[in-house]
């Protein structure tokens, strides 16, 4: 029996999470969950699955589930909270499933007590990748990937020794707008963003798939979980999703992984790994498919993905503030505040506003975490003040 701590788990990872849990239950046992502020599904999960402890983020929030809540469960808020619930002794593996840098610190003190990590929350390495793999390394902390391309490019390094790897290929679906034309990307509107048309995620990777910012993301994500240098991380526009990505070898064989698109499947295996258990459900026939395609991605039309290889190859504060800077462009975006192409915008300028600097703690992220929101709102008031 595993005991997990489910990070996040009223988002779209944490539920499909607790739907492996529903399948499996006689191999999981959950000791704790978290969430932000959607409280009437969170009551209905701590009734289903009974952890030791409950974290809602939102103080707000927090009497109301507590009046809500009987029996032998701590319901506790806030940061502390959440670290809690990440580092409890009896745990086996956290599900880091939280959106954000707000997965950053709970993540990070987990890895400090030696946790297994099943890694969905991309922007902790986004931000604090050196700093996560140095602690994961001396932790002797197992990672494992739940985003679906790094669990594929997991699945096929397998054993391969790291030197044998020429490349890493990262597959894209390219999002709702990959054939739209520069000038029609200037009218898309947020409903529009918001229709992934192979994926079903929360708000804010979706609009990051839509910029291609997701991608940029992903790319220095597996810079980190693989040490692998930016040059040799290849993106593959492939509007199927069925690889979810590859592997070169110095021989110049490419091993891939596919399968359906359904986070299920990577969200199981980091669970069970190393053991494959079953799977209901549909399963991958090639014949039903006409064809798989192809193609290098346009950085000219979606240039946030160029923004995240440029910052990886600055430096680490330059991805603190490009992860801090899409964040808070995408929720002026979701507030319908700015249009989709002023997201890469707003970014870029942030990060023209950035000079580099080290980053040797977590409170130097959190401290240019904040620096770059600060930054962007200022530029973003300056360009309405203009209009
Ligand atoms: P969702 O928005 O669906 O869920 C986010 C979860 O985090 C919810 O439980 C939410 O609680 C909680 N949360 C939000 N803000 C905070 C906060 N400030 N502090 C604590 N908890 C918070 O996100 P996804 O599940 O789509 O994504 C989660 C992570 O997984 C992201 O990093 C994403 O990039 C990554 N990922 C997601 C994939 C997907 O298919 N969805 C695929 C690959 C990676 P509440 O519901 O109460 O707001």
């Amino acid at each position: 029996m595993k005991k997990i701590a489910v990070l996040g788990s009223t988002g779209s990872i944490g539920t499909q999470t607790l739907d492996v849990v529903r399948d499996n239950r006689d191999h999981f046992k959950v000791e704790s969950i978290t969430a932000n502020s959607n409280i009437d599904l969170f009551e209905q999960q701590i009734k289903e699955f009974k952890p030791k402890i409950a974290v809602i983020l939102d103080e707000k929030k927090y009497k109301d589930l507590k009046k809500r809540v009987t029996g032998n469960i701590e319901v506790i808020t806030g940061t502390e909270g959440l670290i809690h619930a990440a580092t409890m002794d009896d745990t086996d593996l956290v599900i880091s499933a939280i959106v954000g840098i707000a997965g950053l610190i709970p993540t990070y003190n987990a890895v400090l007590k030696s946790k297994n990590i099943a890694l969905a929350n991309k922007e902790t390495l986004v931000t604090g990748g050196r700093l996560f793999m140095e602690a994961a390394k001396k932790n002797n902390v197992k990672l494992l990937p739940v985003d679906s391309e790094h669990s594929a490019i997991f699945q096929s390094i397998g054993n391969n020794p790291k030197d044998t790897i020429n490349k890493l290929i990262l597959t894209a679906s390219g999002g709702p707008f990959r054939n739209k034309t520069k000038e029609e990307l200037e009218k898309v509107q947020l409903e529009d963003a918001l229709k992934h048309p192979n994926w079903e995620m929360g708000k804010k990777i979706t609009i990051d798939s839509a910029t291609l910012m997701n991608k940029g993301l992903e790319v220095i994500e597996a810079r980190w979980l693989f040490d692998i240098e930016a040059q040799n991380i290849q993106v593959n526009i492939h509007p199927q999703s069925i690889i979810h990505s590859m592997v070169e070898f110095i021989d110049g064989s490419v091993i891939a992984q596919l399968g359906l698109p359904d986070m299920k499947l990577p969200i199981q295996y980091a669970l069970t790994y190393p053991d494959r258990y079953v799977m209901k459900g549909k399963k991958l026939d090639l014949t039903e498919l006409r064809a798989l395609e192809f193609y290098p991605p346009d950085m000219d039309r979606f240039p946030c993905l160029k923004l995240a290889y440029n910052a990886l190859k600055q430096g680490d504060s330059t991805c603190v503030v490009l992860n801090s800077a899409n964040e808070e462009a995408v929720s002026l975006f979701l507030q319908r505040k700015i249009s989709f192409k002023d997201i890469s915008i707003l970014i870029e300028k942030t990060l023209e506003a950035h000079n580099m600097c080290a980053i040797k703690n977590i409170n130097d992220i959190i401290d240019l975490d904040l620096w770059s929101r600060k930054k962007l709102n200022e530029i973003y008031e300056m360009r309405c003040n203009l209009c």
